[in-house]
């Protein structure tokens, strides 16, 4: 399939990425993902929106418009016939000559904008059942609002995630509970849904904020509060959300049963409530 390299629509073996991209060799970048339901994007303008935030907190100048970068990604998308898959898109600050500083506006270094499509399946038996998770130490800097591609300490509790036969590895800050190192985190206590507020420590997903709503319109009560591992091992359910993961129940922590060791109601019904939103979204 086609790629996006700055405005244009290139072949992938055609496109060449310096050696002293800063995205390559610094992480100076920011990415998004979005899911792909039907051959339409879900919550596009959401996504494009915040990787102009992150963009801004990192002091990088897209120099494109959200419109012209929906657009392309809009005509990426037609170009490959993705049905269900997802858009990664990234911005580096480009490539110079290798320095921590800022490249020069003299030098005219220009951000890399890239995008590619993926084509994958919905998560629909891990969805039905539930998946398995570790709690794990959150090790990363504090600026996790931001997403940038300095990635390595979710790579690495993903792996250890992995390595224990798990899905996810949920972090922890000084006994609290931040999120997954690829998802939001939630535990329903009493009927209530409680996840991290939106600040510093998380990443503010999409997802999470399309959920907020919905708790909202449905009269589900939506706290954002900070909870301890205590309050997660012992939670009636737990599950988290991502563009990729939706929301998906998480029925076993560190080896152990949350609450009866199967998907709960509140997240059975988020889950619902979330399936129609994208068919409203996607399917008109
Ligand atoms: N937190 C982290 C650290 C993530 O990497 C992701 C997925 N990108 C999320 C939360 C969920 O965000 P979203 O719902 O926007 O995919």
């Amino acid at each position: 399939g086609k790629i996006i390299l700055g405005d244009q629509l290139l072949e992938r073996s055609d496109v060449l990425i310096d050696l002293e991209d800063r995205g390559y060799q610094f992480g100076d970048g920011v990415y998004e993902v979005i899911r792909v339901y039907g051959g339409k994007l879900f919550t596009m303008k959401e996504h494009i929106d915040r990787l102009f935030q992150s963009a801004k907190k990192i002091k990088l100048d897209i120099s494109m418009s959200p419109e012209q970068i929906q657009d392309l990604v809009e005509s990426l998308l037609k170009e490959n016939g993705v049905n269900f898959g997802s858009v990664y898109m990234q911005v580096t600050r480009g490539a110079a000559p290798r320095n921590h500083k800022f490249p020069l506006p003299a030098s005219n270094t220009k951000a890399v904008f890239t995008a590619y499509t993926n084509e994958v399946p919905r998560p629909q038996s891990q969805l039905e059942n539930g998946v398995e998770a570790i709690t794990a130490e959150d090790i990363r800097w504090l600026r996790c609002d931001i997403k940038s591609l300095n990635l390595l300490p979710n790579v690495l509790a993903k792996q250890e995630a992995a390595d224990s036969g798990c899905f996810e590895a949920i972090l922890h800050r000084n006994g609290i509970v931040t999120e997954g190192s690829s998802s939001n985190a939630y535990i329903v206590k009493n009927n209530e849904v409680m996840t991290h507020p939106a600040d510093n420590l998380i990443l503010n997903g999409i997802t999470r904020q399309v959920l907020a709503t919905l708790c909202k319109d449905n009269s589900i009560p939506f706290v954002e509060k900070e909870f301890e591992v205590h309050d997660l091992l012992h939670a009636d359910e737990v599950f988290i959300t991502s563009t990729t993961s939706e929301v998906m129940p998480v029925i076993k922590l560190d080896g152990r049963a949350v609450g009866n060791g199967v998907p709960g109601e509140i997240t059975r019904k988020l889950q619902s409530l979330f399936e129609a939103k994208i068919n409203q979204e996607t399917k008109v």
